[in-house]
Protein backbone atom coordinates (compact mmCIF):
# COMPACT_ATOMS: atom_id res chain seq x y z
CA UNK A 1 0.00 0.00 0.00
CA UNK A 2 1.70 3.43 -1.03
CA UNK A 3 2.29 6.47 1.52
CA UNK A 4 0.87 9.47 1.22
CA UNK A 5 2.22 12.76 2.55
CA UNK A 6 0.42 15.10 3.94
CA UNK A 7 1.09 18.60 4.94
CA UNK A 8 -2.04 19.62 7.92
CA UNK A 9 -2.05 23.84 8.04
CA UNK A 10 -4.98 23.70 10.87
CA UNK A 11 -4.53 27.55 10.88
CA UNK A 12 -6.74 30.00 12.97
CA UNK A 13 -9.91 30.46 14.53
CA UNK A 14 -12.22 27.01 13.96
CA UNK A 15 -9.46 25.28 11.57
CA UNK A 16 -7.44 23.61 14.54
CA UNK A 17 -11.25 21.74 15.81
CA UNK A 18 -12.35 21.20 12.54
CA UNK A 19 -8.26 19.64 11.74
CA UNK A 20 -8.75 17.31 14.24
CA UNK A 21 -11.74 15.92 13.11
CA UNK A 22 -10.43 15.40 9.50
CA UNK A 23 -7.15 14.09 11.18
CA UNK A 24 -9.34 11.73 12.47
CA UNK A 25 -11.25 10.59 9.29
CA UNK A 26 -6.73 9.74 7.66
CA UNK A 27 -6.42 7.45 10.96
CA UNK A 28 -9.32 5.41 10.58
CA UNK A 29 -8.23 4.69 6.43
CA UNK A 30 -4.72 3.94 8.04
CA UNK A 31 -6.01 1.34 10.57
CA UNK A 32 -8.59 -0.11 8.00
CA UNK A 33 -6.01 -0.49 5.28
CA UNK A 34 -7.65 1.36 2.58
CA UNK A 35 -4.77 3.85 2.11
CA UNK A 36 -1.77 5.08 5.01
CA UNK A 37 -0.71 8.57 5.38
CA UNK A 38 2.21 10.29 6.74
CA UNK A 39 1.22 13.34 8.14
CA UNK A 40 3.46 16.63 9.37
CA UNK A 41 1.59 19.46 10.95
CA UNK A 42 2.38 23.39 10.41
CA UNK A 43 1.90 26.73 11.37
CA UNK A 44 0.06 29.48 9.09
CA UNK A 45 -1.98 33.09 8.91
CA UNK A 46 -2.49 34.36 12.44
CA UNK A 47 -0.71 31.58 14.21
CA UNK A 48 2.36 31.74 12.29
CA UNK A 49 2.49 35.58 12.41
CA UNK A 50 2.15 35.17 15.94
CA UNK A 51 5.43 32.45 16.22
CA UNK A 52 7.45 34.41 13.56
CA UNK A 53 6.05 37.49 12.05
CA UNK A 54 5.66 35.74 8.98
CA UNK A 55 1.95 34.84 7.29
CA UNK A 56 3.55 30.93 6.45
CA UNK A 57 7.35 30.78 6.97
CA UNK A 58 10.02 29.71 4.58
CA UNK A 59 10.92 25.93 6.42
CA UNK A 60 6.59 25.59 5.90
CA UNK A 61 6.41 26.58 2.17
CA UNK A 62 9.36 23.99 1.90
CA UNK A 63 7.24 21.58 3.63
CA UNK A 64 3.94 22.41 1.09
CA UNK A 65 6.26 21.82 -1.63
CA UNK A 66 7.63 18.51 -0.88
CA UNK A 67 4.59 17.52 0.45
CA UNK A 68 1.88 15.04 -1.73
CA UNK A 69 -1.19 17.09 -1.09
CA UNK A 70 -1.76 20.23 1.12
CA UNK A 71 -4.39 20.09 3.64
CA UNK A 72 -5.61 23.92 5.00
CA UNK A 73 -8.33 24.96 7.79
CA UNK A 74 -8.34 28.16 7.53
CA UNK A 75 -6.94 31.52 8.71
CA UNK A 76 -7.32 34.91 9.96
CA UNK A 77 -9.43 36.93 12.68
CA UNK A 78 -9.94 40.02 14.38
CA UNK A 79 -7.10 39.49 16.86
CA UNK A 80 -4.66 40.05 13.32
CA UNK A 81 -6.62 43.04 12.01
CA UNK A 82 -4.12 45.38 12.52
CA UNK A 83 -0.67 43.32 11.27
CA UNK A 84 0.98 44.93 8.19
CA UNK A 85 -0.19 43.96 4.98
CA UNK A 86 2.22 41.47 4.04
CA UNK A 87 2.33 39.67 6.56
CA UNK A 88 -1.74 39.50 7.38
CA UNK A 89 -2.86 35.97 7.83
CA UNK A 90 -4.55 35.71 4.13
CA UNK A 91 -1.55 36.61 3.07
CA UNK A 92 -0.09 32.67 3.99
CA UNK A 93 -2.78 31.24 1.57
CA UNK A 94 -2.06 32.84 -1.43
CA UNK A 95 1.47 32.30 -1.13
CA UNK A 96 0.66 28.95 -1.33
CA UNK A 97 -1.61 29.31 -4.05
CA UNK A 98 0.93 31.25 -5.78
CA UNK A 99 4.37 29.44 -5.36
CA UNK A 100 2.55 26.15 -6.03
CA UNK A 101 1.25 27.44 -9.11
CA UNK A 102 -2.47 26.23 -8.13
CA UNK A 103 -4.30 27.74 -11.14
CA UNK A 104 -7.57 25.03 -10.83
CA UNK A 105 -9.72 25.91 -8.19
CA UNK A 106 -12.17 23.11 -7.62
CA UNK A 107 -15.42 24.03 -6.08
CA UNK A 108 -18.43 21.40 -6.05
CA UNK A 109 -21.86 22.12 -5.06
CA UNK A 110 -23.85 19.26 -3.69
CA UNK A 111 -27.30 19.36 -2.05
CA UNK A 112 -27.92 16.07 0.27
CA UNK A 113 -31.42 14.95 0.04
CA UNK A 114 -31.47 15.35 3.68
CA UNK A 115 -30.38 19.05 3.65
CA UNK A 116 -32.30 20.60 0.61
CA UNK A 117 -34.90 22.34 3.03
CA UNK A 118 -32.00 24.51 4.05
CA UNK A 119 -31.45 25.82 0.53
CA UNK A 120 -33.61 29.39 -0.41
CA UNK A 121 -34.04 27.56 -3.39
CA UNK A 122 -37.12 25.49 -3.27
CA UNK A 123 -36.30 21.43 -2.56
CA UNK A 124 -37.29 20.76 -6.28
CA UNK A 125 -34.69 23.23 -7.64
CA UNK A 126 -31.58 21.51 -5.41
CA UNK A 127 -32.31 18.23 -4.17
CA UNK A 128 -29.70 15.83 -5.32
CA UNK A 129 -27.86 19.25 -7.37
CA UNK A 130 -24.35 17.63 -8.10
CA UNK A 131 -22.18 20.41 -10.18
CA UNK A 132 -18.88 21.23 -10.08
CA UNK A 133 -17.55 25.01 -10.32
CA UNK A 134 -13.95 24.97 -11.65
CA UNK A 135 -12.58 28.74 -11.64
CA UNK A 136 -9.44 30.16 -12.96
CA UNK A 137 -7.19 30.75 -9.87
CA UNK A 138 -4.20 32.70 -10.23
CA UNK A 139 -4.79 35.10 -13.62
CA UNK A 140 -7.30 37.34 -14.51
CA UNK A 141 -7.96 40.51 -13.27
CA UNK A 142 -7.30 40.22 -9.42
CA UNK A 143 -3.40 39.89 -10.74
CA UNK A 144 -3.54 41.72 -14.36
CA UNK A 145 -1.34 44.60 -14.35
CA UNK A 146 -1.40 47.44 -15.03
CA UNK A 147 -3.56 47.73 -11.10
CA UNK A 148 -3.13 51.20 -9.83
CA UNK A 149 -5.03 54.39 -8.08
CA UNK A 150 -3.05 57.24 -9.42
CA UNK A 151 -4.26 60.80 -9.15
CA UNK A 152 -4.90 62.50 -12.44
CA UNK A 153 -4.10 66.55 -12.74
CA UNK A 154 -7.53 67.73 -12.13
CA UNK A 155 -6.94 66.12 -8.56
CA UNK A 156 -9.39 63.20 -9.70
CA UNK A 157 -8.39 59.65 -9.04
CA UNK A 158 -8.38 57.06 -11.33
CA UNK A 159 -8.55 53.01 -10.48
CA UNK A 160 -7.28 50.77 -13.06
CA UNK A 161 -7.62 46.74 -12.92
CA UNK A 162 -6.14 45.02 -15.70
CA UNK A 163 -8.12 41.83 -17.19
CA UNK A 164 -5.37 39.74 -18.63
CA UNK A 165 -5.35 36.15 -20.07
CA UNK A 166 -2.82 34.17 -22.21
CA UNK A 167 -3.99 31.49 -24.33
CA UNK A 168 -1.65 29.20 -22.44
CA UNK A 169 -3.85 30.35 -19.12
CA UNK A 170 -6.69 29.32 -21.07
CA UNK A 171 -6.22 25.99 -22.40
CA UNK A 172 -4.70 24.78 -19.57
CA UNK A 173 -7.81 25.39 -17.06
CA UNK A 174 -9.84 24.14 -19.93
CA UNK A 175 -8.00 20.70 -20.21
CA UNK A 176 -9.28 20.82 -16.56
CA UNK A 177 -12.20 20.99 -17.32
CA UNK A 178 -12.54 18.36 -20.08
CA UNK A 179 -11.00 16.12 -17.99
CA UNK A 180 -13.27 16.72 -14.85
CA UNK A 181 -16.25 16.18 -17.34
CA UNK A 182 -15.15 13.04 -18.32
CA UNK A 183 -15.44 11.54 -14.98
CA UNK A 184 -18.76 12.90 -14.27
CA UNK A 185 -21.58 13.55 -16.76
CA UNK A 186 -19.30 14.60 -19.61
CA UNK A 187 -20.40 17.87 -19.89
CA UNK A 188 -18.67 21.65 -19.86
CA UNK A 189 -20.53 25.29 -19.72
CA UNK A 190 -17.68 27.58 -20.42
CA UNK A 191 -19.13 31.27 -18.98
CA UNK A 192 -17.38 34.18 -19.76
CA UNK A 193 -18.38 37.63 -21.42
CA UNK A 194 -17.58 37.53 -25.15
CA UNK A 195 -20.28 40.17 -25.83
CA UNK A 196 -18.49 43.03 -24.25
CA UNK A 197 -14.88 41.73 -23.54
CA UNK A 198 -12.20 40.62 -25.33
CA UNK A 199 -11.25 38.49 -23.42
CA UNK A 200 -13.74 36.45 -23.10
CA UNK A 201 -13.63 36.68 -27.04
CA UNK A 202 -10.44 34.83 -26.61
CA UNK A 203 -11.68 32.28 -23.76
CA UNK A 204 -14.42 31.41 -26.01
CA UNK A 205 -12.23 30.96 -28.85
CA UNK A 206 -9.04 28.73 -27.16
CA UNK A 207 -11.65 26.70 -25.17
CA UNK A 208 -14.31 25.67 -28.27
CA UNK A 209 -10.74 24.80 -30.07
CA UNK A 210 -9.34 22.68 -27.18
CA UNK A 211 -13.18 21.03 -26.82
CA UNK A 212 -13.32 20.12 -30.75
CA UNK A 213 -9.66 19.04 -31.32
CA UNK A 214 -8.96 16.98 -28.04
CA UNK A 215 -12.15 16.35 -26.29
CA UNK A 216 -14.73 15.65 -28.80
CA UNK A 217 -16.65 13.31 -27.09
CA UNK A 218 -17.89 15.98 -24.07
CA UNK A 219 -20.70 18.22 -25.22
CA UNK A 220 -19.37 22.18 -25.03
CA UNK A 221 -21.93 24.83 -24.51
CA UNK A 222 -21.34 28.81 -24.14
CA UNK A 223 -23.11 30.81 -21.66
CA UNK A 224 -22.52 34.68 -20.83
CA UNK A 225 -21.73 35.06 -17.11
CA UNK A 226 -24.23 36.96 -16.13
CA UNK A 227 -27.09 34.54 -17.50
CA UNK A 228 -25.00 32.00 -15.91
CA UNK A 229 -25.73 33.51 -12.54
CA UNK A 230 -29.27 33.24 -13.32
CA UNK A 231 -29.43 29.89 -14.78
CA UNK A 232 -27.94 28.67 -11.44
CA UNK A 233 -31.05 30.07 -9.22
CA UNK A 234 -33.08 28.90 -11.88
CA UNK A 235 -32.38 25.70 -12.63
CA UNK A 236 -29.05 24.61 -11.52
CA UNK A 237 -29.00 21.11 -12.43
CA UNK A 238 -29.02 22.04 -16.24
CA UNK A 239 -25.07 22.06 -15.05
CA UNK A 240 -22.30 19.30 -14.64
CA UNK A 241 -18.82 21.85 -15.11
CA UNK A 242 -18.48 25.71 -15.00
CA UNK A 243 -15.13 26.72 -16.12
CA UNK A 244 -14.45 30.27 -15.60
CA UNK A 245 -12.28 32.76 -15.46
CA UNK A 246 -10.76 34.26 -11.73
CA UNK A 247 -13.38 36.83 -11.36
CA UNK A 248 -16.37 35.33 -12.02
CA UNK A 249 -15.34 31.96 -10.70
CA UNK A 250 -15.40 34.15 -7.68
CA UNK A 251 -19.11 35.07 -8.17
CA UNK A 252 -20.97 32.20 -9.85
CA UNK A 253 -19.35 29.56 -7.01
CA UNK A 254 -20.50 32.11 -4.11
CA UNK A 255 -23.72 31.34 -5.54
CA UNK A 256 -23.73 27.94 -5.97
CA UNK A 257 -22.38 27.28 -2.36
CA UNK A 258 -25.68 29.26 -1.52
CA UNK A 259 -27.65 26.66 -3.16
CA UNK A 260 -26.82 24.01 -0.88
CA UNK A 261 -27.73 25.84 2.59
CA UNK A 262 -24.93 26.19 4.54
CA UNK A 263 -20.84 27.58 4.16
CA UNK A 264 -19.98 24.69 6.92
CA UNK A 265 -21.11 22.10 4.08
CA UNK A 266 -18.15 23.10 1.25
CA UNK A 267 -15.13 21.81 0.33
CA UNK A 268 -12.62 22.83 -2.23
CA UNK A 269 -9.58 22.03 -4.02
CA UNK A 270 -7.02 23.46 -5.20
CA UNK A 271 -4.81 22.06 -8.08
CA UNK A 272 -1.19 22.97 -10.18
CA UNK A 273 -0.22 21.39 -13.68
CA UNK A 274 1.23 17.77 -13.63
CA UNK A 275 4.73 17.49 -13.17
CA UNK A 276 5.86 16.11 -16.44
CA UNK A 277 7.39 13.25 -15.29
CA UNK A 278 5.11 11.96 -12.48
CA UNK A 279 2.01 13.23 -13.29
CA UNK A 280 1.55 14.72 -10.12
CA UNK A 281 -0.25 17.83 -9.08
CA UNK A 282 0.84 20.05 -6.45
CA UNK A 283 -2.81 20.02 -4.27
CA UNK A 284 -4.52 22.25 -1.79
CA UNK A 285 -7.73 21.04 -0.32
CA UNK A 286 -9.45 23.80 2.07
CA UNK A 287 -13.20 24.42 3.20
CA UNK A 288 -14.84 27.22 1.29
CA UNK A 289 -15.66 28.88 4.51
CA UNK A 290 -13.17 31.16 6.96
CA UNK A 291 -11.90 30.95 10.65
CA UNK A 292 -15.60 31.98 12.12
CA UNK A 293 -13.92 33.61 15.18
CA UNK A 294 -17.46 33.95 16.60
CA UNK A 295 -18.19 30.18 17.09
CA UNK A 296 -13.87 29.54 17.56
CA UNK A 297 -13.02 27.52 20.71
CA UNK A 298 -17.12 26.13 21.31
CA UNK A 299 -17.43 23.03 19.64
CA UNK A 300 -19.63 24.36 17.43
CA UNK A 301 -18.40 24.10 13.59
CA UNK A 302 -19.23 21.64 11.44
CA UNK A 303 -16.12 19.54 10.47
CA UNK A 304 -18.04 18.29 7.48
CA UNK A 305 -16.89 20.82 4.66
CA UNK A 306 -12.98 20.08 5.89
CA UNK A 307 -14.15 16.20 5.64
CA UNK A 308 -15.18 16.00 2.60
CA UNK A 309 -12.07 18.17 1.62
CA UNK A 310 -10.41 14.96 2.71
CA UNK A 311 -12.36 13.28 0.46
CA UNK A 312 -11.63 15.06 -2.59
CA UNK A 313 -7.84 14.86 -1.77
CA UNK A 314 -8.24 11.00 -2.27
CA UNK A 315 -10.17 11.40 -5.22
CA UNK A 316 -7.89 14.04 -6.92
CA UNK A 317 -4.41 13.40 -5.48
CA UNK A 318 -4.23 9.50 -4.37
CA UNK A 319 -6.19 7.87 -7.08
CA UNK A 320 -8.75 6.67 -4.10
CA UNK A 321 -12.01 7.46 -6.25
CA UNK A 322 -13.59 4.37 -4.44
CA UNK A 323 -11.96 5.72 -0.68
CA UNK A 324 -13.85 9.46 -1.48
CA UNK A 325 -16.96 7.51 -2.56
CA UNK A 326 -17.04 6.25 0.71
CA UNK A 327 -16.73 8.99 2.82
CA UNK A 328 -19.59 10.72 0.78
CA UNK A 329 -21.62 8.41 1.45
CA UNK A 330 -20.87 7.96 5.66
CA UNK A 331 -21.26 12.01 5.62
CA UNK A 332 -24.68 11.86 3.41
CA UNK A 333 -26.08 8.93 5.25
CA UNK A 334 -25.16 10.76 8.85
CA UNK A 335 -27.26 13.93 7.56
CA UNK A 336 -30.24 11.63 6.52
CA UNK A 337 -30.23 10.30 10.06
CA UNK A 338 -30.94 13.44 11.25
CA UNK A 339 -27.64 14.67 12.60
CA UNK A 340 -26.65 17.96 12.54
CA UNK A 341 -24.50 20.91 13.84
CA UNK A 342 -26.09 24.56 14.63
CA UNK A 343 -25.96 25.87 11.31
CA UNK A 344 -27.71 23.13 9.50
CA UNK A 345 -29.79 22.49 12.61
CA UNK A 346 -33.60 23.44 12.17
CA UNK A 347 -34.71 26.20 15.22
CA UNK A 348 -35.31 24.65 18.64
CA UNK A 349 -34.24 21.17 17.36
CA UNK A 350 -30.93 19.27 19.44
CA UNK A 351 -27.35 20.05 17.95
CA UNK A 352 -24.69 18.39 18.04
CA UNK A 353 -20.79 19.53 18.47
CA UNK A 354 -17.81 19.26 16.17
CA UNK A 355 -16.11 16.18 17.63
CA UNK A 356 -19.94 14.28 17.83
CA UNK A 357 -20.55 14.76 14.19
CA UNK A 358 -16.42 14.02 13.17
CA UNK A 359 -17.42 10.95 15.98
CA UNK A 360 -21.00 9.97 13.70
CA UNK A 361 -19.54 9.71 10.53
CA UNK A 362 -16.25 7.60 11.51
CA UNK A 363 -18.99 4.97 13.18
CA UNK A 364 -21.09 5.51 9.25
CA UNK A 365 -17.91 4.54 7.85
CA UNK A 366 -17.12 1.55 10.26
CA UNK A 367 -20.47 0.34 9.48
CA UNK A 368 -20.31 0.83 5.79
CA UNK A 369 -16.75 -0.63 5.27
CA UNK A 370 -18.45 -3.95 7.48
P1 LIG B 1 -16.54 32.82 7.79
O1 LIG B 1 -16.68 31.84 6.70
O2 LIG B 1 -15.42 32.57 8.75
O3 LIG B 1 -17.91 32.88 8.64
C1 LIG B 1 -19.14 33.31 8.08
C2 LIG B 1 -20.30 32.79 8.95
O4 LIG B 1 -20.44 31.37 8.72
C3 LIG B 1 -20.03 32.94 10.46
O5 LIG B 1 -21.24 33.23 11.11
C4 LIG B 1 -19.52 31.58 10.88
O6 LIG B 1 -19.79 31.26 12.24
C5 LIG B 1 -20.25 30.65 9.92
N1 LIG B 1 -19.43 29.46 9.62
C6 LIG B 1 -18.35 29.40 8.82
N2 LIG B 1 -17.84 28.17 8.81
C7 LIG B 1 -18.63 27.42 9.61
C8 LIG B 1 -18.59 26.05 10.00
N3 LIG B 1 -17.67 25.19 9.57
N4 LIG B 1 -19.55 25.63 10.87
C9 LIG B 1 -20.51 26.45 11.30
N5 LIG B 1 -20.59 27.75 10.96
C10 LIG B 1 -19.65 28.22 10.13
O7 LIG B 1 -16.39 34.26 7.12
P2 LIG B 1 -16.14 35.69 7.78
O8 LIG B 1 -16.86 35.78 9.10
O9 LIG B 1 -16.40 36.65 6.73
O10 LIG B 1 -14.57 35.73 8.06
C11 LIG B 1 -13.96 35.37 9.32
C12 LIG B 1 -12.45 35.36 9.14
O11 LIG B 1 -12.09 34.33 8.22
C13 LIG B 1 -11.90 36.66 8.53
O12 LIG B 1 -10.69 36.96 9.18
C14 LIG B 1 -11.69 36.33 7.07
O13 LIG B 1 -10.67 37.12 6.49
C15 LIG B 1 -11.29 34.87 7.17
N6 LIG B 1 -11.52 34.06 5.95
C16 LIG B 1 -10.60 33.12 5.69
C17 LIG B 1 -10.77 32.27 4.61
C18 LIG B 1 -9.76 31.18 4.40
O14 LIG B 1 -8.99 30.87 5.29
N7 LIG B 1 -9.76 30.52 3.24
C19 LIG B 1 -11.91 32.39 3.79
C20 LIG B 1 -12.86 33.36 4.11
C21 LIG B 1 -12.65 34.19 5.20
Amino acid sequence: MASHNLLLLPGDGIGPEIMGEAKGILNWFGKRGIASFETETALVGGASYDACGKAISEETMKLADQADAVLFGAVGGPKWDGVPYDARPEAGLLRLRKDLGLFANLRPAICYPALADASSLKRDVVEGLDILILRELTGGVYFGEPKEIVTLENGEKRAVDTQLYTTHEIERIARVAFDLARTRRNKVSSAEKRNVMKSGVLWNQVVTKIGKEEYPDVQLEHVLADNCAMQLVRWPKQYDVIVCDNLFGDILSDVAAMLTGSLGMLPSASLGAPDPSTGQRKSLYEPVHGSAPDIAGRSLANPIAMIASVGMALRYSFGLGEAADLLDKAIANVLATGTRTKDIAEKGSNAVSTQEMGAAILKELESLAR
